[in-house]
């Protein structure tokens, strides 16, 4: 994909972004993360130049690449993907912006104690399985909320920063919207805790994610498939 057909993309993502954003509310505002876990380094230095500022990867060991070969470039990274406890370390020393995924309080306590030991602090959403799939990370809708409290009270070297939540793996468009109303109303309840990122929406549903108060969208295909 040449620079000309990126720009097309990116212009399209945006326009659509902002119809939808619009529709919700004129002071609606919702960030685009593009989601670079298809492409190479050269198509995330295209997007960049383009203007598009923050990228996120699934896999920590992509993210360190990635973060070393682009260092010359002030990307904001994000984590977006499932950590493994094996790899805490690696993502401590990759430094993300923003760490999406957090699915437990196992993972949670696990992360907690590694930052103390090194002394520092991560910004974290916590993930919801908000369609409770078998399938899927997350912690269950019933328990997000004292789950969350817990972490804040429990973790201080995690900043928590919000919510996170895949829609529902179906094409029917009630069920995804009910994910992402059952997501939002998690967040509501969480605003007066500080929480202020609702990260829901990727290629295919977006619109409808923002519709239901996304403020933080994760797109992917739609720029580089
Ligand atoms: C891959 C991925 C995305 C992007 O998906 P697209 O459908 O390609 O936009 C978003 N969020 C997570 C957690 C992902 O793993």
């Amino acid at each position: 994909m040449d620079k000309e057909m990126m720009r097309e993309r990116l212009d399209r993502l945006i326009w659509r972004v902002e119809e939808a954003r619009i529709k919700r509310s004129e002071h609606h505002i919702v960030k685009i993360v593009a989601v670079s876990k298809y492409t190479d380094e050269a198509h995330i230095q295209t997007l960049y130049e383009l203007g598009q500022r923050a990228f996120g990867e699934s896999r920590v060991q992509m993210l360190q690449e990635r973060i070393e070969k682009l260092e010359s470039l002030p990307i904001e990274w994000h984590f977006i993907g499932r950590l493994q406890k094996n790899k805490i370390n690696h993502l401590i020393r990759a430094n993300p912006f923003l760490m999406h995924s957090l699915d437990s309080l196992e993972l949670a306590e696990a992360l907690q104690k590694r930052l103390a030991d090194q002394n520092t602090q991560m910004a974290c959403l916590l993930q919801i399985n908000s369609a409770r799939e078998a399938t899927k990370a997350g912690v269950d809708p019933d328990e997000a909320e004292d789950i969350y409290l817990k972490i804040k009270e429990t973790c201080p070297h995690i900043s928590l920063r919000g919510v996170m939540t895949i829609g529902a793996h179906t094409d029917e468009k009630e069920a995804v919207k009910q994910s992402f109303e059952t997501t939002y109303k998690i967040f509501e309840k969480l605003q007066k805790e500080g929480a202020d990122i609702c990260s829901m929406g990727m290629s295919g549903d977006f619109e409808l994610a923002i519709a239901c108060g996304s403020n933080m969208i994760r797109v992917g295909s739609a720029l580089f498939q």
